[in-house]
């Protein structure tokens, strides 16, 4: 049999296995042995009061054999030979996405980045926070990624206009994600994971016939009979294809005045204007776990099975709504010199 259940649990409780076994048999009223697995469908955390708790809802199998999780496959055909090519400006995540289901519908993408592959990347951004000195085309902006490549990855939006974003997680797991974030509240990848997950989708994109070409930056488009025909980059070289996605993000400015230069129809789109805050993830995580200070300048740590505290915030200033974005943390009091522990 199988049989769906909520509990409400200690984190302690909930991250070890054979205790959520002890309550779903509790809960189920048959034996523990009579438990042969379960599957988390969601898992959301409560933190409101002094105790925090974390709401498992389950797929318990009983006195019948456990079935793992199915997860989505994916199937990427060769595209070697495909007679369509189609070019994607930019390898973010617009960039890296399309690619991949311009794949899916056989058709051979062939992607130009004006920065450098996530490892190379790196090794810039090192530069930058250790000697001030900014690469224009490689940094927390541009390169292999996109922008938000060196975050912790969140994977929720305050967005209405949702796609099937099921389809995404399930792509992200597909490429090297953990599986949890299939069914956690407020998912999020991981610090330093994303590097991984976009090589991986790297490789999947060129083992399937894809091209994709760094520090090429496009700065013209050629125009004939008001359509594309090709794009030229910074360094001379010329790309033909059958269509054109421009996933050049919204730190291209260049790429804009390209646009205008070149009379091609942009059109504006609503947009919010935003403010870096950052906070200690010590005050958060003592506000939001309700965290005793041990004297002026201490407090107590968080459990360390509880993820690092967030909080969300709305409001409405003369009409229009202010709310915080992707909210969390980010100067370690503990730390001696107060640097920003992560960056989104
Ligand atoms: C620090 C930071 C943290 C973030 N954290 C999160 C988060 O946790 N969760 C979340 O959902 N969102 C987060 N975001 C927002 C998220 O990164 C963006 O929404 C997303 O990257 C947009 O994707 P995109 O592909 O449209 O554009 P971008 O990511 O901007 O990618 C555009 C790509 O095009 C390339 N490019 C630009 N111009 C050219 C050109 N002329 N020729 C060739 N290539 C070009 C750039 O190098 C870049 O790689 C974060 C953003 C930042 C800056």
């Amino acid at each position: 049999m199988q049989q769906t259940l909520v509990l409400k649990l200690k984190p302690a409780e909930a991250a070890d296995e054979s205790t959520v076994k002890r309550y779903i048999a509790a809960s189920a009223a048959v034996p523990e042995s009579a438990i042969s697995g379960y599957t988390i469908t969601r898992q959301s955390l409560d933190a409101r009061g002094k105790q925090a708790w974390v709401q498992l809802s389950l797929l318990a199998y009983i006195n019948e054999p456990f079935i793992q999780r199915q997860l989505q496959s994916f199937h990427y055909p060769d595209v070697h030979q495909s007679d369509k090519t189609v070019l994607v400006i930019g390898a973010g995540p617009a960039g890296l996405f399309a690619a991949l289901r311009l794949i899916e519908a056989g058709i051979r993408p062939l992607i130009l980045e004006r920065g450098k592959d996530v490892q190379a990347r790196r090794r810039d951004l090192a530069v930058m926070n250790r000697e001030g000195i900014v690469n224009p085309d490689s940094n927390y902006c541009f390169g292999e990624g996109g922008a938000g490549t060196y975050s912790d990855g969140k994977l929720y939006t305050r967005s209405s206009k949702r796609g099937d974003i099921g389809r995404i997680l399930s792509l992200f797991v597909h490429f090297g994600a953990e599986e949890k974030i299939l069914y956690e509240a407020h998912p999020h990848i991981g610090t330093n994971k994303l590097p991984h997950i976009i090589s991986a989708m790297r490789r999947q994109i060129i083992a399937s016939g894809g091209l994709i070409y760094f520090e090429k930056k496009l700065t013209g488009f050629i125009l004939e009979k008001n359509k594309i025909r090709s794009v030229i980059t910074a360094d001379g070289d010329q790309f033909n294809g059958d269509a054109l996605i421009l996933a050049t993000g919204h730190s291209a400015r260049d790429i804009f005045e390209l646009l205008h230069q070149q009379q091609i129809l942009i059109e504006a789109k609503p947009f919010a204007l935003g403010v870096r805050v950052e906070h200690p993830q010590e005050l958060i995580d003592s506000c939001q776990y309700h965290l005793v200070p041990l004297s002026h300048s201490a407090v107590q740590l968080r459990d360390p099975l509880l993820p690092p505290a967030a909080y969300s915030w709305v409001n409405q200033v003369d009409g229009k709504g202010v709310f915080s974005f992707v909210c969390a943390r980010v100067v370690s009091l503990l730390r001696p010199q107060h640097r920003p522990v992560k960056l989104w």
